[in-house]
């Protein structure tokens, strides 16, 4: 059975569905990842036959590929949230995980590239965890 998924960037200019599932689910650590969010890793969702249909705003949509490389990343050009991004000439689709607003029924299948992760990413469980903004 497909699952249906909807998201949208941080300002709401662009939303979009996704029709059909999802074959992986990875927390990237790679340098590029980590440049491309400002995070300890990119959280990315990959499907070869899920079908992407942009709902608003897909003019606001602009991509970005890494010369010399396969790095791909397409955004909000106004606010800059991650969105779905189609690759390897539209074969497979890459979605942030962070941009869905419907529940996701994945976990994440592994971390990886975490030869490359920034030296502040280690044992990160181990640190305080606070429900709310820290007081
Ligand atoms: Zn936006
Ligand atoms: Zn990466």
């Amino acid at each position: 059975m497909s699952q249906n998924t909807a998201g949208s960037c941080l300002c709401g200019a662009v939303r979009f569905e996704v029709e059909g599932d999802f074959e992986r689910f990875y927390l990237c650590h790679c340098a590029r990842c980590r440049k491309d969010t400002g995070s300890a890793h990119a959280a990315n969702l990959f499907s070869s036959s899920a079908r992407l249909h942009w709902r608003s705003g897909q003019e606001n949509v602009r991509s970005f590929g890494l010369p010399g490389t396969r790095h791909r990343r397409s955004f909000c050009a106004v606010c800059g949230s991650a969105l779905p991004d189609l690759q390897m000439n539209g074969e497979l689709l890459v979605v942030p995980a962070g941009s869905l607003d419907t529940p996701l029924a994945l976990a994440p299948d592994a971390h990886i590239f975490t030869a490359s992760r920034a030296d502040w990413d280690h044992e990160l469980q181990r640190i305080p965890s606070l429900a709310r903004a820290p007081s």
